[in-house]
């Protein structure tokens, strides 16, 4: 069975037109997908039930399954999404009292090793589909009243690294769902000629950077496949971006405390800043707790206070991440781990959610 989530309108009409019928039918299905969030075919009223029938023999909606979904008291959802060949990849839903954001995955595992983060503890599984990116959204619309207004690139996997299926997904959010290609946010370990690619697409995204290190020796040990490209270079790529699109970037730093929490860390973060002419914020992100080899650590409250200053100081605007999904296995990668670790052990047993509507 082959998803229909994931095409455009465009290659719907064309889909259409293959199976006999008007090419203004691809319209009125990419409607029913990315508008309405249509879990089936059967619900398409409006097409003659003889094209549907043929569309069901060889084409399903595609949404992903929600195999595990955890709430929190403040009301982010974290979901397990279940795709066609039984991998699981973790998607966050996440509202707030203006807006509605989600957290999408990329990559089944992720090839980029960072020490601190739970998804690079189990490598690379496989690239996700530019239909299985879109449909984490969908499933999560669907699951949820209120309308998503927002997207980050910041659940499993590296995007860049998946560019082909991103830039179709991101076009499809921006075109087909029809949320401003503004409120999306891509977040890179720093892969250079992806940022550059990136830069020539015409879509002013939000380009986040992880940074976590103001020199490159840290930032090799905390993230080793940085080693391939060197502070200077990323940032460079970071300045052509900017000047290409026009668009702030965000700068992320995960504090680790004891690691890269110093005062004169900040100063070398910010006048590394300056130096390259970078607009955009600073964004810092406290550790979220993962079991690691390095038996990281969330830097005390002091510290994270003081680093802000010191920043604040030199000029750069900073904000402190939002703790959201307390109690939920927040972290990227921590509730499949959780979930996978519990299964194996037999403690836990996971109950579809929505079984009758999925
Ligand atoms: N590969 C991309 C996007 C996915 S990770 C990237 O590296 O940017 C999204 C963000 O979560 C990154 O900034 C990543 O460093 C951060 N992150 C990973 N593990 C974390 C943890 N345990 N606590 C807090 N942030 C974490």
């Amino acid at each position: 069975m082959q998803s229909l989530i994931g095409l455009t309108t465009e290659e719907l009409a064309a889909l259409s037109a293959e199976l006999g019928e008007p090419r203004f039918r691809g319209k009125q299905i990419s409607t029913w997908i990315y508008k309405r969030a249509a879990v089936s075919v059967e619900v398409m009223n409006d097409l003659p039930s003889g094209f549907r029938n043929k569309l069901i023999q060889s084409y399903e909606i595609g949404l992903p399954i929600a195999a595990h979904r955890d709430v929190a008291p403040d009301e982010t959802v974290k979901y397990l999404m279940k795709l066609a060949d039984g991998q699981q990849v973790e998607s966050v839903y996440l509202p707030y009292a203006e807006r509605v954001s989600v957290c999408l995955s990329s990559q089944i595992g992720c090839a980029a090793g960072c020490r601190f983060c739970a998804t690079a503890q189990g490598g690379l599984a496989r690239n996700l589909t530019a239909g299985e990116i879109v449909g984490q959204l969908l499933r999560m619309q669907w699951d949820n009243p209120r309308r998503i207004s927002h997207a980050v690139y910041m659940g499993m996997g590296e995007p860049l690294w998946n560019y082909n299926a991103l830039i179709k997904s991101l076009r499809i959010i921006g075109s087909e769902v029809g949320i401003s290609i503004r409120n999306l946010t891509v977040s890179t370990v720093g892969v250079v000629p992806g940022i550059l690619a990136l830069a020539s697409e015409d879509l002013p995204i939000t380009l986040a950077l992880s940074l976590h290190a103001p020199d490159d020796d840290l930032r090799a040990e905390l993230i080793p496949t940085a080693r391939k490209w060197k502070l200077d270079e990323i940032l460079d790529a970071c300045s052509e971006y900017s000047r290409k699109t026009g668009r702030n970037l965000t700068f992320e730093y995960l504090m680790l405390g004891g690691i890269n929490d110093r005062p004169d860390q900040a100063r070398a973060l910010a006048n590394l800043l300056k130096k390259k002419k970078l607009p955009g914020n600073v964004n810092l992100i406290p550790f979220n707790y993962v079991e690691t080899e390095q038996g990281f650590k969330r830097p005390e409250k002091n510290a994270i206070t003081l680093f802000r200053e010191e920043l604040e100081n030199a000029g750069r605007v900073t904000t402190q991440r939002m703790v959201r999904g307390h109690g939920i296995s927040a972290a990227c990668g921590q509730l499949r781990r959780t979930i996978e670790k519990s299964r194996s052990e037999g403690i836990l047993q996971t109950i579809p959610l929505n079984a009758a509507r999925n």
